[in-house]
């Protein structure tokens, strides 16, 4: 059903529930959803979310349905629902059908608030909210019931009646599941199913004054999809006896289970909408897709790649447990899908400039996109007169073991000649700005002779590179939990440094790259062309996805 290749498959406890459920005939399919509210952008928590619905409904041959959660009007917006459509399917997900929303049933969820009614399962309350609160009672005691509790079924399907037909104000009344204002359950103490609310909704226009709530829709639209397995996080346990209670008293055939799993916090950022909305309103980041931002879209920008996201997914399993994981865990991921894709090519971030004191023509060499990818093809790596290598890869004064420049010493210039260091030139403060250096011209392709020479640097030819925008991204925030402690406001913990503006400049090759494409920039990390700001030819510009475990030399 899907065109995301299938991941070698890990078990967990949903998949044993399932595998146990298919061997007693329970079900010939599974059928599964991923249901976001379209209140904002999906960040990594829902990745998790997806990969696990559709990658079930893949391994299993079942299905995946997208239903939007649309049931408050004035949080939701179409720009959202087109973005989590659009990020499914960058995932490499593709839904059964077509978008599924809970507003399609808003007619059956209403039909079904009257057959409770008919049932004396659900009553309108006047109570306001305050004494509402008030009567709910708390963990340790037991609420009490409201006054309006008793009225006669006929009463209350006038009420709900002119409640839908907009009879009352805002708030004035609700309507209410009859189950047990005593129950050690807090869900069960005659929750909320209906609510008074004047809001324009993206779907259904001004058709509806009233609008179910989240609990009492959920259950009854995975019915309505004959969901097998409603899959959930474990905020959502408590709720489970109403999912049942509501599906156990309607005309509905299908009663499918739910199952909650932890919800996933990766350290250094943090998992919740609203706190994501809050950095995207108070312009601490560029936007939704800022490309330090856990969102999809963010990581997407970033360079992070799908199957890198799956491959996380799949690592970090599904279990009840606590799910906080390093970011360590993501990197690890994406870095090791770019190892196999990205074309690795030169760029200098931090240059200082070399003049070739022996320059006698260019001589050239050609190199591999990647070493393992003959079919990436080949460039030639040009040669100049004058140079760009990175600041940090000379030293005047070099610690034990420094295996590249330093005055008098010798490097391999990748893919090219040794050069030996003769002079550093310095400005007034003293700070080196340019280096006057000479090749061995014997050594183009060949070891030198008589002499070992053990550093190797990248360098750009300065009349052959092209200037870039090169944008380096670190955490968003200083501490692994930000929003832990409830008493600081986790935005006091962004981190100050975690984007920073360099002018580098990149080899020819990349000139005509299109946005979205992956580059290693050997010894510095991987790259990708920027999504919105990156012009082909015209104006190059780089995000650092993720920096290299290891570089080709360590000194
Ligand atoms: P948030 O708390 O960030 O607003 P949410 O749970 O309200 O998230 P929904 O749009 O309701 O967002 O979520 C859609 C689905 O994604 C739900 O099934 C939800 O359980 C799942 N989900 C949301 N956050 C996470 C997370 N951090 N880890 C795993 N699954 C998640
Ligand atoms: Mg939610």
């Amino acid at each position: 059903m899907s065109s995301a290749p299938l991941l070698p498959t890990v078990s967990n406890f949903i998949r044993t529930i399932i595998d146990n459920d298919l061997a007693a005939g329970l079900h010939k399919n599974i059928i599964t959803r991923f249901p976001p509210e379209p209140n904002g952008y999906l960040h990594v928590g829902h990745a998790k979310s997806i990969c696990l619905n559709f990658g079930l409904a893949q391994d299993y041959q079942g299905k995946c349905n997208l239903r939007f959660d649309d049931t408050n009007p004035e949080k939701e917006s179409e720009e959202y629902a087109l973005s989590i459509q659009e990020d499914v399917r960058w995932l490499g997900f593709q839904w059964e059908g077509n978008v599924h929303w809970a507003s399609d049933y808003f007619d059956d969820l209403y039909r079904f608030a009257v057959e409770l009614i008919d049932k004396e399962l659900a009553y309108v309350d006047d109570l306001t909210s305050e004494e509402m609160r008030e009567y709910r009672g708390t963990l340790t005691l037991p609420g009490k019931n409201s006054p309006y509790r008793d009225r006669s079924v006929a009463e209350n399907l006038d009420l709900f009646a002119r409640m839908k037909a907009g009879e009352f104000a805002d708030g004035a009344r609700v309507l209410r599941a009859k189950i047990d204002m005593a129950s050690p359950n807090i869900n069960l103490r005659d929750p909320a199913i209906y609510r008074i609310r004047r809001a324009h909704h993206i779907r259904t226009g001004d058709k509806w004054c009233i609008y179910p709530m989240y609990d009492y829709t959920h259950c009854i639209s995975d019915a309505l999809e004959g969901i097998t397995h409603s899959i959930c996080t474990l905020e959502f346990e408590d709720h489970r006896p109403l999912y049942d209670w509501v599906l156990d008293n309607l005309s509905i055939a299908c009663h499918p289970r739910q199952y909650e799993f932890s919800r996933l916090e990766l350290h250094y950022t943090i998992t919740s909408k609203r706190k994501l909305l809050q950095l995207v309103n108070n312009k601490l980041v560029s936007g939704w897709d800022d490309p330090r931002m856990p969102t999809i879209q963010g990581m997407r920008r970033r360079g992070y790649t799908p199957a890198g996201i799956r491959e996380f997914s799949k690592r970090i399993g599904v279990s009840k447990s606590g799910n906080s994981v390093d970011m360590a865990v993501m990197e690890g991921a994406i870095r090791e899908d770019l190892e196999a894709i990205a074309p690795r090519v030169v760029a200098v971030i931090n240059p200082l400039k070399v003049t070739i004191t022996n320059y006698e023509g260019a001589l050239t060499r050609e190199a591999d996109f990647h070493p393992n990818h003959p079919e990436f093809g080949r460039r030639m790596v040009a040669f100049g007169p004058e140079l760009f290598i990175e600041a940090d890869d000379f030293s005047e004064l070099p610690p034990a073991g420094w295996k590249r420049l330093t005055l008098g010493g010798e490097v391999r210039l990748r893919h090219s000649y040794v050069m030996r260091c003769d002079e550093a030139i310095k400005d007034v403060d003293g700070h080196v700005i340019e280096l006057r250096c000479s090749i061995d011209h014997a050594t183009l392709g060949k070891n030198p002779e008589g002499r070992k020479v053990k550093g190797v640097i990248h360098f750009l030819s300065c009349a052959h590179a092209l200037p870039a925008e090169i944008r380096l991204y670190d955490r968003l925030f200083t501490v692994a939990e930000p929003d832990a402690d409830r008493e600081v406001d986790f935005c006091s913990y962004l981190n100050p440094d975690s984007f920073t503006i360099v002018w580098g400049w990149v080899e020819a090759a990349v000139q005509d790259s299109t946005p979205e494409t992956a580059y290693q920039f050997e010894r510095l990390g991987y790259f990708c062309t920027d999504r919105r700001d990156h012009q082909p030819g015209l104006n190059l510009v780089f995000n650092r996805t993720v920096t290299l475990k290891d570089s080709w030399t360590k000194s």
